[in-house]
């Protein structure tokens, strides 16, 4: 599964690959020592974790090396690309914390600088206008084992090369009837060498440059070009890339144009979850999830609203580091990170999820006193809140048990335990719908001069619980989540589609829970510790009439206990 545990064990200290390189072209003072790096988004979809991992990679070298960082969008696909998955591109940069400044690019801002560079190789006799269809350029490409076929368009004379261009560029061919492709080897090893197609006709409008355009650039032929025009010294990629760098290279050389260098990096891969942003999309539009930002998506909108913090992001991102060799993270290790994050800043607070009445029958009825609360023990500068106690109350369902077993150390019948911030109460009488069996109410006492939870009597209780004032109680709902899918990797079965692994016990939404009434005043995105359940993160769909909280993680570390093993080994 998680090849990477050895690596982030090793994690520290030393130079990763890439700041090696960047080291060393500082010390040389190639480009005068300057860093200048960009993250490139397609905007054709919301982004997801994997991303994150390219923004804190580009972002951080910048600002590491005192460097900088531009935003790109590599807007070259007008059919695919939507205002709105700029815009939201735009709002997780920044909500991970990084500044583009002024430096906000697009690649269809050098269409027209793109289109004299392929008149400049056209002019050096170095592309050509084909009239081949796209299937009959596939089929002409070769394998990885036989060489490619040369188009017989291939010798066209260079002037008749420029008018088609022109022609192409004026909207006088229908789509798909011409390309323009690079004159390089079709016997070449590489089939990224062999005449790559640089330019299609496609007479669609483009979300910025309009009608302006009916030849749009192929994303090989914009990407490397658009990084020479922005100066761009270490260009970061990821791996499937690798392939392509000759080409790039082949065209700085040809241009004459900034040599970027490219560097590829191995991906991020997450267990329980899918990153590509089609397949995203996918399920967003075959209904799935609820959205982008449905807080089960791995999309960066996705686990925001599920109450990630922007801080464990980051700290996820450097732990796993960056490596030249493909593998899988484990979820957890991201869990991990963000329970690390909350447990210092959350304030815990008291909800039950599933409510059982407890009735203190020798607490005065119409009593109600306030009880100070600790806000959280890791920052007493969070100091203390009020909760309301009173004669009835809720616990957790789970936190009772009529025959308990051996190991089982809540409430019993005869058993005593501490109500948190409150009292010691013992159970005296259980109450049971006549018809099901089922347990509806308790009866219970409690003991004065436990006040605030602590016996004067030394007098120790095995059990701790979380309970509400049912009078004060908010009735709110709570979503609880699973992994978005059964299978580690959804991607990687011998039959079927990644979709018949999704998890159908996903998301859970407990309707009748009971929260405590300072909660009242949570604002959507405020995030919270729910003692012993776990990190709760409130909804955008909540209301004042019923307030909605995201489970965002549960409190079990999973990752502390894999991480304890790896250091026994
Ligand atoms: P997807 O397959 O999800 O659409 P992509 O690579 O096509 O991803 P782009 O918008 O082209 O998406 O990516 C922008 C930048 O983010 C690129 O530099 C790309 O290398 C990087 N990136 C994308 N996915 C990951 C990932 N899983 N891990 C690290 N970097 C990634
Ligand atoms: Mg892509």
């Amino acid at each position: 599964m998680n090849d990477n545990h050895e690596d982030i064990g090793k994690e520290g200290g030393s130079l990763d690959f890439i700041r090696t390189i960047i080291e060393e072209d500082i010390r040389s003072s190639k480009n005068n020592g300057r860093v200048h790096t960009r993250f490139p988004p397609e905007p054709n979809g919301y982004l997801h974790i994997g991303h994150a991992k390219s923004i804190c990679l580009n972002f951080g070298l910048a600002q590491q090396y005192d460097g900088l960082c531009n935003l790109r969008f590599d807007d070259t696909n007008p059919t695919k690309e939507e205002q709105e998955y700029i815009d939201s591109i735009k709002r997780d940069v920044r909500w991970l914390g990084f500044d583009w400044e002024n430096r906000e690019y697009y690649a269809s801002d050098y269409f027209e600088q793109l289109y004299e560079f392929a008149v400049k190789l056209i002019k050096k006799g170095q592309a050509f206008v084909c009239d081949l269809t796209a299937d009959e350029i596939r089929e002409t490409r070769g394998t990885l084992t036989e060489p490619g076929r040369e188009s017989s368009f291939r010798d066209r004379p260079l002037e008749e090369n420029l008018d088609l261009f022109e022609r192409m560029r004026q909207g006088k061919f229908p789509d798909g009837t011409r390309t323009l492709r690079a004159k390089i080897n079709m016997a070449s090893g590489n089939l990224n060498l062999r005449d790559p197609v640089l330019y299609r006709i496609l007479h669609a409008a483009h979300p910025r440059t309009g009608d302006a355009w009916c030849i749009y650039p192929m994303y090989d032929w914009a990407h490397g070009q658009s990084d020479s025009i922005e100066g761009i010294t270490h260009s970061i990629c990821t791996l499937e890339f690798e392939d392509h760098r000759p080409l790039y290279d082949w065209f700085i050389r040809e241009l004459e144009i900034f040599p970027s260098r490219q560097i590829e990096f191995a991906r991020l891969n997450l267990n329980y979850t899918v990153l590509s942003k089609r397949r995203l999309l996918q399920l967003v539009n075959e209904g799935f999830v609820r959205g982008w930002d449905d807080p089960r998506m791995p999309s960066i909108s996705g686990i925001r609203r599920r109450g990630y913090t922007p801080e464990s992001i980051r700290d996820f991102c450097d732990r796993i580091g960056v490596a030249k060799r493909d593998s899988t993270v484990d979820i957890a290790l991201l869990e991990h990170c963000l329970r690390e994050d909350l447990n210092q800043r959350a304030q815990r607070v008291m909800t039950v999820l599933h409510p059982l009445k407890v009735v203190i029958t020798d607490y005065p009825t119409d009593k109600m006193e306030m009880l100070d609360a600790i806000n959280n023990p890791e920052d007493e500068g969070m100091g203390t809140r009020q909760v309301p106690f009173s004669r009835e109350i809720y616990i957790e369902r789970s936190d009772f048990m009529e025959d308990p077993p051996k190991k089982f150390f809540r409430l019993a019948p005869g058993r005593e335990v501490r109500l948190k911030h409150a009292y010691y109460i013992t159970c005296d009488e259980v109450i049971k719908d006549e018809a099901t069996g089922e347990v509806t109410e308790l009866r219970c006492t409690y003991d004065p001069k436990t006040r605030g939870g602590w016996s004067q009597d030394g007098r120790r209780v095995m059990g701790t619980l979380h309970w509400v004032s049912a009078a004060h109680a908010l009735d709110s709902e709570v979503r609880l989540y699973d992994h978005l899918f059964t299978k580690e990797n959804p991607l990687d079965q011998a039959e079927g589609d990644f979709k018949d692994y999704i998890n159908p016990d996903s998301m859970e939404i407990l309707s009748g829970c009971k929260a405590e009434p300072s909660l009242a005043e949570a604002k959507p995105g405020d995030r919270f510790q729910f003692l012993r359940l776990g990190y709760f993160c409130v909804d955008p769909d909540t209301t004042k009439a019923k307030p909605v909280f995201n489970r965002t993680v549960t409190l079990r570390d999973t990752w502390a206990k894999i991480a304890k093993k790896l250091q026994q080994k």
